[in-house]
């Protein structure tokens, strides 16, 4: 049996695979809120009534986590749970559970659920995006993650939005002290804040909505979305090309994402024609906690 872990700002999820891949169990709790002790004690908990439930004892235990660790202090970094930054949440957890503990970022869960048994388990390169609360990705190379010296492999959702233009409404501040970022128009807030310039203020899934029911000024912003999807993604298919694009996230569920992408893409992408596959997450919400289950 393996446990994986999903931390998340408002919830920890736990789930128990067997060696196939089948969930054996899984459960869902609040996460405390800014609170890093109850975090690690919620978390021990868990897993220890997981174990009990299912009658033994994991293998291993993988967390999924918004966030890194620095391979320079061997803390955590980059979270937007703030209560878990400079923390030594693996170490933590060992402490109280005396065995290891793998953590990785949310983003390369989802990436590895996804090339493993999900959208992408039929290619050797896969480029996995989560299109949420924020916007990150995970790079999978012959079904491991691609980890480098920084620990920020895929966080391209921080580089500015290429081949941007007015109509994008530039000037967007993002949480990481840059402008325009990726995560700031490709993000669930930063799709609704974008349509706020239009005097509406709506949640991502009532724009998404009105556009299904034909309002002209909600469809005109989710083709924008799409628009900006396709220049973000051309910028990784030029750098990495890799062999399918896997979308998860809130956002990835705006169905006309995969019928207008294709042509998109070839806008922006230096090559004659552009045959890269841009899936849904198999997995959807389950992938995270999936693929921390896999680490
Ligand atoms: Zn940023």
């Amino acid at each position: 049996m393996k446990i994986g872990i999903d931390l998340g700002g408002t919830k920890i999820e736990i789930i128990a695979l067997d060696s196939a891949g089948i969930e054996i169990h899984r459960q869902r709790i609040a996460t405390p809120q800014g609170d890093y002790l109850k975090t690690v004690h919620a978390i021990c908990e868990l897993v220890k009534q997981t174990e009990q439930l299912c009658q033994t004892q994991a293998k291993s235990i993988g967390i999924g986590i918004p966030g890194a660790i620095s391979p320079a202090t061997g803390l955590i970094k980059n979270a937007n749970s703030t209560c878990l930054i400079g923390q030594k949440l693996d170490l933590d957890l060992e402490t109280i559970l005396q065995r290891k503990i793998t953590l990785a970022n949310d983003a390369d869960c989802f990436a590895l659920s996804e090339a493993t048994d999900g959208s992408g388990a039929d290619y050797n390169s896969v480029f996995g995006v989560i299109l949420g609360t924020g916007v990150g990705a995970g790079i999978v190379i012959n079904k491991g993650l691609l980890a480098g010296p920084n620990a920020i492999c895929g966080e391209w959702g921080h580089n500015p939005l290429p081949w941007i233009t007015e109509s994008d409404t530039p000037g967007r501040t993002c949480y990481c002290g840059k402008k325009d970022c990726i995560e700031t128009f490709l993000s669930g807030p930063g799709f609704a804040s974008g349509f706020a310039h239009s005097g509406l203020t709506l949640t991502p899934i009532q724009i998404w909505k009105k556009a299904e029911q034909g309002d002209a000024l909600a469809i005109e912003h989710c083709e924008r979305y799409i628009e900006q999807l396709a220049k973000a993604l051309a910028s990784v298919i030029n750098l990495l090309d890799p062999e399918v694009i896997v979308l998860g996230g809130g956002l990835s569920n705006i169905d006309n994402i995969y019928d207008q992408i294709p042509t998109r893409l070839e806008k922006y992408v230096f090559s004659d024609s552009v045959i890269t596959p841009v899936k849904k997450a198999k997995y959807g919400d389950s992938s995270g906690v999936r693929g921390a289950a896999w680490l």
